[in-house]
């Protein structure tokens, strides 16, 4: 039997149609796909605008840099996310400040982040762990009352909805990523959105070297002025092609994400070694990622078991205060994170993606409960 992956992209003949029609047009980047995906996605999300840019991580950088922080504010965020989310506050010579997460849904501890404040915090850059949005209505609270930003890194959260909105219309800056395992893809690329006017102005010259000129082909001029030091982040016209018809099968794909990862709940939640996460009433789920803590079982004994049995697991994530480089910054005491070391020590998550057929899911399910079984007896013998 082949390995079944943790993840992975839902490509359809759609799709293929789409990016070659604009790979067949001449006009491969800086052109018209990339506008109608941005106003697509604009829309989609409740959101005035969007950027596109060329990665998830771009994305990310990018918000950091518009905001126009000082030298050495901080930014707090949560320890338990891709390294893209906390590397983006070093790009721009600000400081991260981790705080630890809750125990019930991986997110940030709001009420953590109090402790946290110093007279130079300037923003807070959260994450949707695994498509389930933060609790806004405190995080707005406490960015009122101590005059923070907040920026979203919704990268697993394209389609959440928190009381009613789209993540995506809620922060001052949010970002997303559309690397392949996520809930869509362009293959790389990521896209950040805006209520904001002079953020939106700001976030287009960014992301094209800083440079105020519009393609010739859209009535540009030849001359242009240099406005400020940007990067070059754009996204190409064939990958917005590419997202357009992804993003038009987002709640068909998201659905089925929902549907698998409600299965996996329903039939492992009696199992006495395994607990899942709280999901919240208070909004829509993306379900980017279906993780679950494992009880008095060894989770890379766990992890190895399910790899020889065709299921590949994975670990989402590794504390970014545990990275060398991280320790070596001495930006944090490794030991003030007691949720996020437990958490590390027991979570494992489960494939997840829209093509999963209901043959794999069952197959799943059965190895992860004999593998519970095996390693509980193995367990029961080793303490003898
Ligand atoms: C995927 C991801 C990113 C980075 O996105 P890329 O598109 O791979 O650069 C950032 N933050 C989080 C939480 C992610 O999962």
């Amino acid at each position: 039997m082949e390995l079944i992956p943790n993840g992975r992209p839902s490509i359809e003949d759609e799709d293929v149609t789409a990016v070659s029609m604009v790979l067949q047009s001449g006009w491969l980047t800086t052109g018209p796909k990339v506008k109608e995906f941005e106003e697509e996605f604009a829309t989609y999300v409740g959101s005035k605008y969007a950027v596109a840019v060329s990665s998830g991580t771009a994305a990310l950088e990018l918000a950091l840099t518009a905001l126009d922080l000082p030298k050495e504010a901080e930014v707090i965020t949560t320890p338990f996310t891709f390294v893209a989310t906390s590397n983006a506050i070093l790009y721009n010579s600000l400081k991260p400040v981790f705080v630890d997460i809750e125990p019930t849904t991986f997110n940030i501890d709001a009420d953590k982040i109090i402790s946290a404040l110093t007279p130079r915090t300037r923003a807070i850059l959260y994450v949707d762990y695994a498509g389930q949005p933060c609790n806004f209505s405190r995080l707005r609270e406490i960015a009122t009352e101590k005059n923070l930003l907040l920026i979203e890194d919704a990268s697993h959260a394209l389609g959440a909805e928190y009381r009613g909105k789209k993540v995506g219309s809620l922060a001052h800056l949010t970002t997303f990523s559309f690397h392949p395992v996520k809930n869509i893809t362009t293959g790389e690329g990521g896209m950040i959105t805006t209520n904001d006017e002079s953020m939106y102005k700001k976030l287009l010259l960014l992301r094209n070297h800083g440079l105020d000129k519009s393609d010739q082909r859209f009535g540009g001029e030849w001359s242009y002025d240099l406005k400020l030091l940007g990067r070059n982040y754009r996204l190409t016209d064939f990958q917005c092609a590419l997202g357009l018809s992804q993003l038009h099968r987002l709640a068909a794909m998201n659905r089925k994400r929902a549907e698998i990862a409600r299965r996996y709940i329903r039939e492992l939640s009696a199992v006495p070694e395994i607990t899942f996460p709280k999901i919240s009433t208070d909004g829509v789920h993306a379900w980017h990622l279906c993780v679950l803590l494992l009880n008095n079982i060894d989770r890379n004994l766990f992890y190895k078991e399910l790899k020889l049995q065709g299921v590949q697991g994975n670990v989402h994530y590794i504390p970014i205060y545990k990275f060398e480089y991280y320790q070596k910054l001495g930006l944090c005491d490794p030991t003030a994170f007691p949720v996020t070391e437990d958490i590390f020590q027991k979570i494992i998550t489960l494939p997840l993606y829209p093509d999963l057929t209901e043959k794999e899911v069952d197959y799943i399910l059965q190895t992860v409960k004999e593998t519970i079984t095996k390693l509980k007896k193995s367990g029961e013998r080793t303490k003898l």
